[in-house]
């Protein structure tokens, strides 16, 4: 085996997701084996009596390859421990399962990822859990929906699609005072510009299919908890059956150990490209927090190390004609669902929302910028901008 880190605390944030678990390498390979393995044998009889502590003793209950991305993600988000699943919609609905039973009650924010409300309205509400949606906007005045039965407090922070910054560290405060825990969707920073656990979160989900996996060619999902949380979400993930594939665990490791760098690039290039946006006429407002002065500004800098390359813009009132116009001749961003890759992406949308209301007029999109130069990026938006505005 490689040589375990003693006191990572010692290192920068950057040096400690390359050198994360490397205990799990062995024979001096820099990265860990991926082991393809249901059955794990035992050499006698004591051992397979006591087999609940081995370190390992069947396949879905771990092996080196989930225990090296598991230790490597817990180390990324500063929690306790970490499960990854097979995508991050599957965390979330385990995450919530977890600590959620008949006659509970849960708070989702407005802004949450569509998929994890429609859990809420379906499955949840069909096992007898209450779901009352929450503005995102709402900090600490989120005491007055507190019920007894209220024992989950869930954050998207910023919220999916339209960008809100939540006021995590306050919510958290009044979920706590009321005896809930608080479960946070961190997907949009990676785990590494936003320190859940530091700002009073209970559990961490990603869908690290995003920015872990960093390449748009695996699914996964992860949940890390504080001590507090992991025997309960353990026992439920377990219970479940959950697991993954090993070469996708093995993607996300792979992933995981450039996110400092690609992070940093999406970064400077999403900036830039929402600076251009930002000063065009045919744009009515760039959603992006780190961008001085756009809505969430002041938060995102209080309580965020650095931006993703996650955006998007509403557009002044158009046609439909003239937004297929600016959307069908876009060399360079697809069309098409999920981010977190290294290619530029597109998609319209329009809000869905229950206990906030969405006013503004015009389309909106939103804008996952990837790692090519941003000088063709903004040629390329600034194009078919022009073909928006040529159309009626
Ligand atoms: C994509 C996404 C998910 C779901 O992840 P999958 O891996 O696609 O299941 C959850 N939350 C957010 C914020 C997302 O963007």
């Amino acid at each position: 085996m490689s040589k375990k880190i003693a006191n990572p605390e010692k290192f920068q944030p950057a040096t400690r997701i390359v050198n994360a678990a490397h205990e799990y390498a062995e024979h001096g390979m820099v990265n860990p084996a991926v082991y393809h393995a249901s059955t794990i044998v035992f050499p006698d009889v004591a051992a397979l009596n006591n087999r609940a502590n081995q370190p390992y003793s069947y396949g879905r209950y771990g092996t080196p390859t989930s225990r090296a991305l598991e230790t490597a993600i817990a180390e990324l988000e500063g929690g306790y421990k970490c499960k990854v699943s097979p995508s991050g919609l599957s965390a979330i609905s385990c995450a919530l399962l977890s600590f959620l039973k008949a006659g509970d009650h849960l708070l989702m924010v407005d802004t949450a990822y569509f998929p994890t409300r429609k859990l809420c309205d379906t499955l949840l509400k069909g096992l007898g859990i209450e779901t009352t949606y929450y503005d995102p906007l709402i900090g600490k005045a989120i005491t007055s929906l507190i019920r007894p039965n209220t024992k989950v407090v869930f954050l998207e922070s910023p919220g999916s699609q339209t960008m809100e910054v939540q006021d995590v560290p306050a919510i958290a405060e009044a979920a706590h005072k009321a005896g809930a825990i608080t479960i946070i969707d961190n997907t949009w920073s990676g785990g590494y510009y936003f320190q859940a656990f530091a700002h009073g979160c209970d559990v961490s989900i990603q869908a690290a299919t995003k920015y872990i996996v960093g390449h748009s060619d695996a699914m996964l999902g992860s949940v890390v908890c504080t001590a507090e949380t992991w025997p309960q979400f353990k026992m439920c993930y377990e219970t479940m059956g959950m697991f993954t594939g090993p070469d996708d665990m093995y993607l996300g490791l792979r992933g995981l150990r450039t996110l400092d760098v690609r992070l940093e690039r999406h970064q400077k290039n999403a900036i830039a490209v929402a600076e251009y946006l930002r000063g065009h006429d045919a744009v009515e407002t760039v959603l992006y927090p780190a961008l001085s002065n756009a809505p969430g500004h002041a938060l995102w800098k209080r309580d965020f190390k650095g931006a993703s390359g996650l955006m998007s813009i509403v557009l002044k009132p158009a046609s439909e004609t003239a937004l297929t116009a600016l959307l069908d001749g876009l060399e360079l961003f697809g069309m098409g669902y999920s981010w977190g890759g290294f290619e530029s992406l597109v998609v319209p949308f329009t809000p869905i929302r229950s206990a906030t209301t969405w006013t503004a007029k015009g389309p909106c999109l939103r804008l996952h910028i990837g790692l090519e130069s941003p000088i063709d990026l903004i040629a390329d938006l600034k194009q078919g901008l022009a073909r928006l505005q040529k159309t009626a």
